[in-house]
């Protein structure tokens, strides 16, 4: 079993001249898949791409990598890299999620170009060759910016849509909006990347985050070939919540807002009250015990709530601290670089 999640830091030392000579060559490219339960549909995404990938010029590695799925995912892997070398699999030991997924085919990718590509074929692969065309021109980060989204409820394309601008307005850097994982990085974004110590990562607000050139490749987005999403309401809602907190600390600045807003309420409360005071002659006037109660409650959920997001980082900061890897890999088939066996003893 190993942990190894950020073996290598060949940063852009190489500097423009080396990318150049790079991607002018032929060239290794890498595309990196994470599944969960994708079996109705990774044969189906293996011919598909083992169709579109000779259009690119280049040679290539598939990794696909096993997130713990728990139908006959990892027998079809283990088929598809018996009969294909070009296939390689890595079995994470458990479900990490996707984010971790992502991370650990980037991790072991060896290619000078990487694509991230979701399992379903709701990115068509064929797309793949009009990026590594982008790369070739000297795009560092050509991603998939989508036209149209087929076989999405109307409730999740508002939902995401908006989501999309809100979260991109919070971030300093440009992030762009209606864009999915589905993109080419070449390799110094790769290793820029992979090379941050950082264990909770969300690789859509990682990569812009790097920087470099990005540019984007339109493309209309299918319906998931089989199988379901992965993302209940509940869970994608959780993940945006986690994206916003993993990548701003906006929402601390809220509080800020929030509570110079209660302070001149306050004020403008106190001000209104001693007036009434001195103006009624020195009567108090009555306030009955309901309006108390629920001013009470107001300014306690608010403070609550700000305690509550205070939470949220000493919880992730905390997780950080504790240093946990990300992900941990119980197996890998076809894997080109062989691991001294105390590392990994099952590597195939
Ligand atoms: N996925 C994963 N781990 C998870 C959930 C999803 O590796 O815990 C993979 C999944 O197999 C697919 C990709 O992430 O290749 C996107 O998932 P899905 O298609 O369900 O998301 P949607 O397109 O519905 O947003
Ligand atoms: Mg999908």
């Amino acid at each position: 079993m190993t942990h190894d999640h950020q073996p290598f830091l060949r940063v852009a030392a190489g500097g423009s001249q080396t990318a150049a000579c790079r991607r002018v060559s032929p060239g290794l490219l890498s595309i990196v898949i994470p599944c969960h339960n994708e079996e109705p549909v990774i044969d189906a995404t293996h011919d598909r791409l083992v169709a579109s990938l000779p259009a690119t010029g280049m040679d290539f590695e598939i990794i696909y990598v096993d997130d713990g799925s728990r139908d006959g995912t990892l027998d079809r892997l283990e088929a598809i890299a018996a009969r294909d070398r070009r296939a390689r699999v890595i079995e994470l030991s458990r479900n990490f999620g996707q984010q971790a997924a992502m991370s650990a085919g980037l991790a072991h990718a060896s290619g000078d170009a990487v694509v991230i590509l979701d399992a379903d074929l709701q990115d068509p692969p064929e797309v793949i060759p009009e990026m590594v065309r982008r790369w070739r021109e000297g795009v560092d980060v050509a991603y998939g910016r989508r036209r149209s989204r087929e076989g999405e409820t109307r409730f999740k394309l508002v939902t995401a849509s908006l989501f999309h601008r809100f979260f991109a307005s919070l971030m300093p850097y440009k992030v762009p909006v209606d864009t999915g994982d589905f993109r080419l990085l070449d390799r110094a974004v790769v290793d820029a990347v992979c090379g941050l110590p950082e264990k909770r990562r969300y690789l859509r607000s990682l990569i812009p985050w790097a920087g470099f050139r990005h540019e984007p490749v339109w493309y209309d987005r299918h319906a998931r070939q089989a199988g379901e999403t992965k993302y209940s309401a509940r869970r994608l809602l959780g993940l945006a919540g986690d994206a916003v907190l993993i990548s701003s600390d906006a929402p601390i600045r809220m509080i800020w807002v929030g509570g110079l807003a209660m302070a001149l309420v306050g004020c403008l409360a106190t001000g209104i009250a001693t007036l009434g005071w001195t103006g009624s002659g020195g009567r108090q006037e009555g306030v009955s015990l309901a309006t108390v109660v629920a001013v009470a409650a107001f300014f306690g959920g608010i403070q609550t709530l700000a305690v509550a997001i205070v939470g949220e980082y000493v919880v992730r900061t905390y997780r950080e601290a504790q240093g946990r890897p990300s992900w941990l890999i119980r197996r890998r088939l076809n894997d080109p670089v062989q691991m001294p066996r105390s590392q990994d003893t099952r590597a195939a």
